[in-house]
C-alpha cells in the first residue's frame, strides 16, 4: 500500500463554504478514498504540533479551503507541506451558481451537491497523483 494522501479542510466555522470543505473531506477520507487517505485538523498545524508537522512533510497533501483565504493552503506552506494539490469551494460554486447555499449552520440541498461535487473533484486527482506516483517510481 502507498503512503497515504492527507486531505485537510480548513476549518471554516460559521462559514457555509467552510462546512461543505469539511464534509467533502469527509466523504474522501471516509467513503470514496477510505483506507488511502487521512485527515488531521488544520488547528494542530497552526499551534505547531510536532507530530502534524512531521505528517505533512512526509506525506503528499491536499488542501480544501472554503474560500480565498486559503487558511488550509497557506497554513500547509508555512508548515513545509508536501502541498500536492489545492481546491476551493468557491472555485466550485463558480462553475455551478444554481448551487449557492443558504444556510451557514448545516448544509442544505445545494451545499450537499456542492460537496459531492467537490469530493468527486479530490478523489479524481488522488487518482492522478497515484497515476503519478507510479509512472515516477
Ligand atoms: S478559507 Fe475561508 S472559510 Fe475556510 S477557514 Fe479560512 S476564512 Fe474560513
Amino acid at each position: 500500500m502507498t503512503d497515504p494522501i492527507i486531505v485537510i479542510p480548513c476549518s471554516g466555522i460559521g462559514k457555509a463554504f467552510g462546512t461543505i470543505a469539511r464534509d467533502a473531506t469527509y466523504s474522501v477520507v471516509e467513503d470514496l478514498k477510505k483506507g488511502t487517505t487521512e485527515t488531521i485538523c488544520l488547528s494542530l498545524l497552526v499551534m505547531g504540533d510536532e507530530e502534524a508537522g512531521r505528517l505533512v512533510k512526509s506525506h503528499r497533501c491536499i488542501a480544501v479551503d472554503g474560500c480565498p483565504n486559503e487558511c488550509s493552503k497557506k497554513n500547509l506552506v508555512l508548515s513545509g507541506a508536501k502541498l500536492a494539490a489545492n481546491f476551493r469551494v468557491v472555485d466550485i460554486l463558480r462553475d455551478h451558481r444554481d448551487l449557492k447555499p443558504s444556510a451557514v449552520t448545516f448544509i442544505d440541498e445545494a451545499g450537499r451537491k456542492l460537496a459531492k461535487i467537490l469530493a468527486d473533484k479530490i478523489s479524481t486527482r488522488i487518482d492522478e497523483l497515484d497515476q503519478e506516483g507510479r509512472v515516477s517510481k
